[in-house]
């Protein structure tokens, strides 16, 4: 036992996957939420792949050590992150009924990144 089990339980009493099922969203949950799930829980098989390095001294049996790499900012993530929010604002406009008459951020996302692409060119 040199994990330690965490479990803060649920808000809605009610599995993240139980509520995917229900919303009719289970394949979103599966090939979007899981993935991104292990790298914002920090889970163990995210750390180790992205976390983790082998150590160089030969004499250490090639043990793993921690590593925060310098990486660079990857824009499809954050075009990503921004078409998530535009469908969970579309889908509780959907189940409220609410109306919104302002710019979408998704498109303004959009906007931004097409121009800093055009400046990069
Ligand atoms: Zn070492």
């Amino acid at each position: 036992m040199f994990l330690t089990e965490v479990n803060l339980g649920s808000w809605s009493g009610v599995t993240t996957r139980k509520m995917a099922e229900k919303g009719g969203c289970l394949d979103f949950y599966n090939y979007v939420y899981m993935p991104f799930s292990a790298c914002v829980h920090s889970m163990w098989h995210h750390v180790a792949k992205y976390n983790l390095k082998q150590c160089q001294n030969v004499l250490h049996r090639f043990h793993s050590i921690p590593d925060v790499p310098t990486l660079p900012v990857d824009l499809n993530y954050f075009y990503l992150a921004a078409k998530y929010l535009q469908k969970t604002f579309a889908r509780f406009d959907e189940e409220t009924g609410v109306s919104v008459y302002v710019p979408s951020a998704f498109d303004l996302v959009c906007e931004g990144i097409d121009a800093l692409s055009v400046e990069g060119e």
